[in-house]
């Protein structure tokens, strides 16, 4: 295996690039690529930065370029689902484009070309990287998130749930828009700018992926407020702790 390690912001890889062994940066594309070993895990890691263009434009870089065998997105999102809390994990199965609409010519949602609306993650890799999630909120959480922070953000029951991410071009905080998404795909647990591109890509590549993103707001007209205080102080050591944990399993 050689994994390609995505996140659109640098806070989401904090740390990731010291624990490389042996590490080459490359620049292509206006990103740098940095290869070695993490873990015992050949390994590249890069910042797409955000936005579905850039994503699939990194994906595709890491598969052809890279010669990438496996790829990985982790990142936050925001929750669209009543039950999925901020400090929680979500683990795609599947995602959709939200934004993506080309009928009266294609049904709502289907990417052409590949006939799909919902594009599938690799079973294997999504359930090595929830059994990494699980571990970090029962072993690790209480020694990387100091007990004012857990405080603060109110983590105390974090779960991890498993299901439907989309991903589209904006940044969902307005009033309504998150309901809106809900009331078009009820399955939805969360929403976010990237996944879906890197699913879309990984498919026409043949490339097995998995998605982890940890819940940083409610989608709703807070959802920017502590935005990267979150990312700095939550999203960060988890994203640290947890891919460690996928690396060594
Ligand atoms: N305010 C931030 C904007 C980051 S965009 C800044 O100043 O940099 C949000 C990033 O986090 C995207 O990469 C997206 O994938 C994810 N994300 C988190 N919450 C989101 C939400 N409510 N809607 C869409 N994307 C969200």
């Amino acid at each position: 295996m050689r994994l390609g390690i995505i996140s659109a912001l640098a806070e989401e890889q904090h740390g990731l690039i010291e624990a490389i062994e042996g590490p080459c940066k490359r620049t292509h594309g206006m990103r740098d690529y940095t290869t070695g070993k993490l873990w015992e895990i050949d390994a590249v890691c890069v910042l797409s930065r955000i936005g579905k263009v850039a994503a699939a434009m990194t994906a595709a870089i890491l598969v052809e370029k890279f010669e990438v065998t496996h790829i990985v997105f982790t990142g936050v999102a925001g929750s669209a689902d009543a039950d999925v809390n901020v400090g929680d994990i979500v683990v795609a199965e599947s995602l959709i484009q939200h934004d993506f609409d080309a009928s009266p010519l294609f049904p709502r949602y289907q990417i052409p070309l590949t006939g799909l609306s919902h594009f599938e993650t690799d079973v294997k890799l999504s359930e090595r990287m929830a059994g990494a999630g699980q571990q970090f909120i029962e072993h690790g959480l209480a020694n990387v998130i100091s007990p004012e922070t857990v405080q603060t953000f109110k983590l105390n029951n974090p779960r991890l749930h498993r299901g439907l991410i989309a991903s589209g071009d904006q940044f969902i905080g307005k009033p309504g828009q998150v309901t809106q998404l809900k009331a078009a795909l009820p399955a939805l647990l969360a929403v976010e700018m990237e996944g879906a591109a890197v699913a879309q890509v990984c498919f026409e590549l043949g490339i097995p992926f998995a998605v982890i993103r940890t819940i940083s707001d409610k989608a709703n007209e807070d959802a920017a407020t502590d935005f990267m205080h979150f990312v700095k102080t939550v999203a960060s050591p988890y994203a640290f702790d947890i891919l460690q944990r996928f690396c060594r399993a």
